[in-house]
């Protein structure tokens, strides 16, 4: 056992990234100790995809992340790609599924990935201290950890604490703030991945609705579900393009995507049915009642005229929305900003100001889209800072 003097490298957060930098590290030989003050290893993966942890996706590259420089996630997800972490799980024997887009799920539970990530701790010999707080950190030649359990010293520190979502399961603005005492700049942070409210006037009354929708802040097209919420909307177009969306901002929702509604109900000159009968085979009643004007509704589609198919068109295709707020920490997924990557290398996740310390993971500001993303970028992130510690 070493003396608490004795580490090579101090892992703080013993999540995704944490847990596989330290086995990355362990397995060239460093002494690696991982500090976490939780008590439960990796509570957020337990709960990742509904359980199922969706542990990677197959097309993930740089187009699929948010930063301020999009270009900073390209080496590390180059040099360990998603492949590379589906080797380690089928090496294993976890079972898993694919899923639409490319999302790649355990069959079982998300536990066989924390079981993957402790096992391999434990065989390259990694030291995994859980409770343990810390209380500060400094350094000069090497860094002082002090804790609860008394003081580490190391060569090297990586701080893997993660992001502000869930506090309830361990989430803090530790390395944040560890980041800002060593002179780093950080990206103003946000939930990101989370449901949206609407004001008052704006929401439907339709809880457990859920359609395929298009739906866009300032970035990207998602089609994907969107569920009808108690304050406002969800599902994962509505999170995608939470990331993408800034208080004050509009967001846009096309509820008939790949449909042209308005040439198909210009061809419909002989329909007698009523408009809001007629397109119940493409969207559920009350929605299509919530949202188009009665009197447009109850017409005979034989008898809309352009102004009236015009208005059709923009309630159910052009729907225009104003977000008062995200579902905050507490709904969201994943934290968008966080340490900037202006002075920290892509190689190694090292600070460009203090030689010797790195930050992992979701702590950095880049941020994964939904579908296995966030997941890859702990990896890669992990696996290039535990090469080269
Ligand atoms: C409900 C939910 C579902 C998700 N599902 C998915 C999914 O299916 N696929 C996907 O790709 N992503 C998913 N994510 C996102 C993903 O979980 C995170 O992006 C990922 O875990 C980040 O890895 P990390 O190692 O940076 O942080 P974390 O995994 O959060 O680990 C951080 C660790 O640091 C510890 N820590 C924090 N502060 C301190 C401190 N002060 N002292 C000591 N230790 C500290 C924490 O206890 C924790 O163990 C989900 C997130 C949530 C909230």
């Amino acid at each position: 056992m070493p003396r608490v003097s004795d580490w090579d490298v101090c892992i703080i957060g013993g999540g995704a990234a944490g847990l596989f930098c330290a086995a990355t590290a362990a397995r060239r030989g460093r002494r690696v100790v991982v500090l976490d003050h939780a008590t439960i290893p990796g509570r957020k993966i337990l709960i990742s995809g509904g359980g199922r942890c969706n542990f990677t996706n197959r097309s993930a590259t740089a187009e699929n992340y948010l930063s301020a420089n999009p270009h900073f996630c390209r080496s590390a997800l180059a040099r360990f790609t998603p492949q590379d972490f589906l080797a380690l799980v089928e090496a294993r024997g976890i079972a898993w599924e694919e899923r639409r887009h490319g999302q790649l799920f355990c069959v079982h539970s998300a536990k066989d990935i924390v079981a993957l990530l402790l096992d391999a701790c434990a065989e390259a010999g990694v030291t995994l201290r859980w409770g343990v707080q810390v209380q500060g950190v400094a350094h000069e030649d090497r860094f002082r950890i002090d804790t609860t359990h008394g003081p580490y010293i190391a060569e090297r520190l990586v701080v893997a604490t993660g992001g502000l979502p869930v506090p309830s399961i361990g989430a803090s603005d530790f390395g944040l703030r560890l980041a800002r005492q060593f002179g780093h700049g950080l990206v103003d942070t946000a939930p990101a991945l989370a449901p949206l409210l609407l004001p008052a006037h704006e929401r439907l009354d339709l809880p457990g609705i859920a359609v395929d929708a298009e739906v866009r802040a300032d970035g990207p097209i998602f089609r994907e579900n969107l569920l009808f919420t108690h304050g406002g909307i969800s599902g994962p177009s509505v999170l995608q393009a939470s990331s993408y969306w800034r208080p004050g901002r509009p967001l846009h929702v096309d509820l008939l995507p790949g449909h042209d509604l308005a040439a198909a109900l210009g061809e419909a000159r002989a329909v007698k049915a009523q408009l809001g009968n007629h397109l119940a085979d493409l969207l559920p009643r009350r929605l299509l009642q919530a949202r188009l004007p009665a009197a447009i509704a109850s017409k005979p589609v034989s008898q809309l005229s352009r102004a009236d198919i015009a208005a059709a068109v923009a309630a159910l295709t052009g729907w225009e929305l104003h977000p008062e707020a995200t579902g905050g920490w507490l709904k969201a997924e994943v934290m968008r900003g966080g340490v900037d990557t202006a002075e920290l290398s892509s190689q190694t996740m090292e600070s460009r100001r203090v030689p010797g310390l790195h930050f992992i993971g979701e702590v950095i500001d880049v941020t994964g889209w939904l579908g296995g993303y966030n997941f890859q970028w702990a990896w890669a992130s992990g696996h290039a800072c535990g090469m080269a510690v």
